[in-house]
């Protein structure tokens, strides 16, 4: 199970996954349409098979999102600690910061608020704040050069 905590330890959100690949820091993982996720607010099932890109060294991930038997549909990327893989369970602190990739090459970053209100919130050290801000705009980067994971197709 993926487990994503807030900064004070709180479940925020549980997805079951598969994994394709690890090469020691690059983990890539699979997740099925429809299967249960549980988030702190509530039972979800996404409707996208994702195939979901962590590195043990990044402060972010990359979900790549598709509809069963369609294209490509979005880029999700969240801003978190590096995971920890350790028996089956993979875990990190999801630190609210979001990045939208869209296949047109439109780049959203999403909840600057939540953000903001959670500095205060979990009292997030400077160095975690420029962490997480550092790795929007990395990964940010990475999209508006098309580089790995943002090939299309
Ligand atoms: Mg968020």
């Amino acid at each position: 199970m993926l487990r994503a905590t807030k900064y004070d330890g709180a479940e925020h959100w549980v997805q079951p996954f598969r994994v394709l690949a690890d090469d020691g820091n690059l983990l890539v993982t699979e997740y099925r349409a429809r299967t249960p996720i549980f988030t702190s607010r509530g039972e979800f099932r996404s409707p996208y098979n994702s195939r979901v890109y962590f590195w043990r060294d990044r402060w972010f991930n990359v979900f790549r999102l598709s509809r069963p038997g369609c294209a490509l549909a979005l880029w999700y990327c969240n801003v978190t600690t590096p995971p920890t893989l350790t028996g089956g369970e993979l875990t990190y602190v999801d630190l609210d910061l979001d990045v939208c990739v869209r296949p047109n090459g439109c780049i959203e970053l999403l909840d600057e608020d939540e953000f903001e209100a959670h500095q205060r919130k979990y009292d997030y050290p400077d160095d975690v704040i420029r962490a997480a801000e550092d790795a929007a705009r990395e990964v940010a980067e990475l999209a508006r050069r098309r580089q790995f994971p943002f090939a299309l197709g």
